[in-house]
């Protein structure tokens, strides 16, 4: 999909839970923007590149899109800023500027599946809800979502059939079992999986091992990604990132 830059500005900021965001961006630009984005992808500028400099960006998912607005939900690290867009997010005031460039595609469940095993931790809500919402309605399954507080359980239209079990840890990063083990006691049904997980490098490795390799979810059925790594910034965890998904290929 081709990405472009659009030039937008902080139309509302409002915190949704102990530790989550929400920045909605909009602007005219966004009219040319490519439709029916939720769940896709796209990189915020929080400095653009300079001679021999790159740009400073980080990747956010798309909440929500409408005509001329986006929004975006700011996983906070352990309750606050981290890093220079989660600090970004926490002091934007509305009408200040921002450019994004996107978007990426978003990586829906695959459909017609008898049963589906989803995880993620915080930084990945946004993308697990746009699925969620878009998801058969009578498609079954469970979602086990890692979030900082217990008050971080946000709504989410998810099908009656798939059961949402949120687990706490307010330490993110450090605990990189817990989404595996929960996963590990959910009893499956006989018939198609569907594996989805995304969160932090460690946790998401050890559910790569068992969607995959431990209970078999077939290629075409099964999406894992990380989505930061835990004492490394996103320029970093890219790195490392590349380095996994070479050695998945080789
Ligand atoms: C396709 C994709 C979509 C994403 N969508 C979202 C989204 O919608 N919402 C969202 O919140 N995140 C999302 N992320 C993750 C987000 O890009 C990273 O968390 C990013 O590193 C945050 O940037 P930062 O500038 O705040 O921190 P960085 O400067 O990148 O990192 C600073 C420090 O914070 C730590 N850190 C980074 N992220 C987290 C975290 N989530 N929890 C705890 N510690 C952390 C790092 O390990 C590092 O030590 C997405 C990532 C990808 C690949």
């Amino acid at each position: 999909m081709a990405q472009a830059f659009y030039n937008l500005t902080v139309a509302d900021t409002r915190r949704v839970s102990p530790s989550m965001h929400q920045i909605t961006l909009e602007g005219d630009a966004l009219l040319d923007f490519p439709q029916d984005q939720d769940g896709g992808y796209f990189k915020l500028i929080l400095e653009p590149g300079s001679e021999g400099q790159k740009a400073l960006m980080r990747t956010y998912t798309i909440r929500r899109q409408r005509a001329r607005a986006l929004d975006v939900l700011f996983a906070l690290h352990g309750g606050h800023a981290a890093g220079p867009a989660t600090s970004w997010a926490l002091e934007a005031e509305l009408g200040d500027p921002m450019t994004i460039r996107g978007p990426g595609p978003a990586k829906p469940s695959p459909s017609a599946c008898d049963f589906y095993l989803i995880a993620g931790d915080m930084s990945a809500l946004p993308a697990i809800s746009a699925n969620l919402e878009r998801m058969d309605r009578s498609a079954k399954g469970v979602a086990v979502l890692e979030i900082q507080h217990e008050e971080d359980a946000i709504a989410i239209a998810a099908p009656e059939g798939v059961a949402l079990r949120w687990i706490v840890n307010p330490e993110p990063g450090l605990h990189p079992d817990l989404l595996v083990d929960a996963l590990r006691k959910i009893e499956r049904p006989h018939g198609t999986l569907a594996g989805w997980a995304a969160c932090e490098f460690e946790a998401m490795k050890k559910l790569r091992a068992y969607l995959r390799d431990e209970i078999g979810v077939a290629p075409a059925n099964l999406y894992t990604s990380s989505y930061w790594k835990l004492g490394l910034n996103e320029t970093e965890h890219k790195v490392v990132k590349r380095e996994d998904a070479e050695v998945q290929t080789a």
